[in-house]
């Protein structure tokens, strides 16, 4: 049995759920930002003392991203698993160069410029082929995850095809003489490759390459095959028909009107287990890249609600729109989660849903419905939520430093910590998920907290 140790001196585990010495852990938080950043722990002092009054929103979102990387490192150094967030970091800044891939090249190009109709005259076998010999003259880029492969590729030869109408800078030239001699000799490339290293020949060899890649990549996204349809670089927002929200068939059954779902949507209940795939960490961050970070602008729709006027907006099904009921710090949190720092974005949400297990893609989705994109498909802010909840919950001691933060949490202003014991004992009956938040909150407050519920 692994036993936690935690790194500061002087702290156990035990410490951790004592009120005490969770104000000295606040203390020592706040001593650490002071130490490295004096001029943000006074904006963040300047935040406690007014409680935001006189701020602006934009601000005090500002002063929350500064702190929250502080706040993350330390609590990866409290728990010994830098490394493992350090990882979580150059993972997401990798996965960065997909989401480049599918902006500039998918998305602009590719899309805009084939279709359907114009795919079908492509000779896909030709076209494979010289991918595949393409592809051969790259060695430096993943091989083990094709879709971040050709992203890699694309976005590096992106990097010198922009200088294709101005005479290329010295860089760029020996990049390209490079690759031709890297390709040099594979067969399926041959009428692509320069017989003189003159500049003239270069930019050619790099707009052929370029050609194959456009084409290869528009077959694939309009013909999708089992090897690419799992792609998040082909996953594009789709219009949102509010009167066909859920795709049903007319079901030919003895009742008359009825409909019933796709069968791929059917998921069949074994017991208590869960039963939704939720996202993968590529389609995760496919959310938090297609995100547009509302906070930084008037309508941060998805945590306030949309507003017209004074009166929150409907949708067209007569929905009103007053996005997340507890003003979660969502768009800030997406913010952390794109450059990795999952455990600083979870400590953003529990700012406001310390019992977050209790709502991501399972319980509500009120956020989503007020996404600033109303006309084609909103982010999926549930499956992101779930998602940074995830990483945490993956790391080690992933548990019990979810856990940590739902009673020490030096970011929120309002109560930082758990206060002790007070006397007082409160019996919540009914456990559902408005009951057990109503236990953590006195819990938080100093009542003993008995919990029954019949299941
Ligand atoms: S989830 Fe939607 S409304 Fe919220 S910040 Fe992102 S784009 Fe804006």
């Amino acid at each position: 049995m692994r036993t936690l140790a935690l790194s500061f001196p002087g702290f156990s585990y035990e410490d951790l759920h004592n009120a005490e010495r969770l104000a000295e852990l606040t203390r020592r938080f706040y001593d650490t930002v002071r130490l490295a950043d004096p001029a943000l722990m006074e904006r963040f002092d300047g935040y406690r003392e007014t409680k935001g009054v006189g701020l602006r929103d934009v601000d005090i979102s500002a002063i929350l991203l500064d702190m929250a990387p502080h706040l993350s490192r330390f609590v990866a150094k409290l728990f010994g698993v830098e490394n493992e967030c350090r990882e979580m970091m150059v993972r997401a800044s990798r996965e960065q160069i997909i989401f480049v891939f599918k902006r500039e090249f998918v998305v602009r190009r590719v899309v805009r410029k084939y279709s359907t109709e114009s795919v079908a005259g492509l000779n896909e076998a030709r076209l494979t082929k010289q991918m595949d010999a393409l592809l051969e003259g790259f060695s430096g880029v993943p091989h083990d995850d094709p879709e971040l492969r050709i992203s890699a590729v694309v976005t590096e030869l992106l990097e010198h095809e922009r200088f294709l109408k101005n005479p290329l800078p010295p860089a760029s030239l020996e990049y390209l003489g490079m690759l031709a001699q890297r390709l040099a000799g594979r067969e399926a490339l041959k009428d692509l490759l320069p017989v003189e290293a003159t500049e003239p020949a270069l930019k050619h060899l790099l707009a052929e390459v370029m050609g194959v890649i456009e084409r290869w990549v528009a077959l694939q996204y309009y013909r999708r095959s089992a090897a690419t349809e799992e792609w998040i670089s082909f996953r594009l927002p789709h219009p949102v028909d509010y009167n066909h929200l859920v795709e049903t068939h007319p079901l030919d059954g003895p009742v008359p009107d009825s409909n019933i779902g796709p069968a791929g949507h059917y998921r069949r209940r074994d017991g208590f287990d869960l039963t939704d795939p939720r996202f993968g960490p590529r389609e995760v961050m496919s959310e938090i890249d297609y995100c547009i970070f509302c906070h930084e602008r008037s309508k941060y729709s998805c945590s306030k609600g949309m507003k017209e006027g004074d009166a929150f907006k409907k949708n067209p099904l007569g929905y009103t729109l007053k996005g997340c009921p507890l003003n979660q710090k969502i768009s800030e949190s997406h913010v952390l989660k794109a450059r990795g720092d999952s455990l600083g974005a979870l400590a953003l949400i529990i700012i406001d849903n310390p019992m977050v297990p209790g709502t991501g893609h399972r319980i509500c989705n009120d956020c989503m419905k007020s996404c600033i994109f109303q006309k084609q498909d909103p982010v999926n802010i549930p499956q992101a939520e779930t998602g940074i909840l995830t990483d945490v919950l993956n790391l080690p001691w992933g548990f019990e430093i979810y856990s940590l933060l739902t009673r020490w949490n030096p970011l929120n202003i309002r109560q930082p910590h758990a206060l002790s014991y007070n006397g007082l004992n409160i019996l919540v009956v009914g456990l559902g998920p408005a009951g057990y938040t109503l236990a953590h909150y006195f819990l938080n407050e100093g009542f003993g907290v008995v919990g029954i519920d019949g299941l």
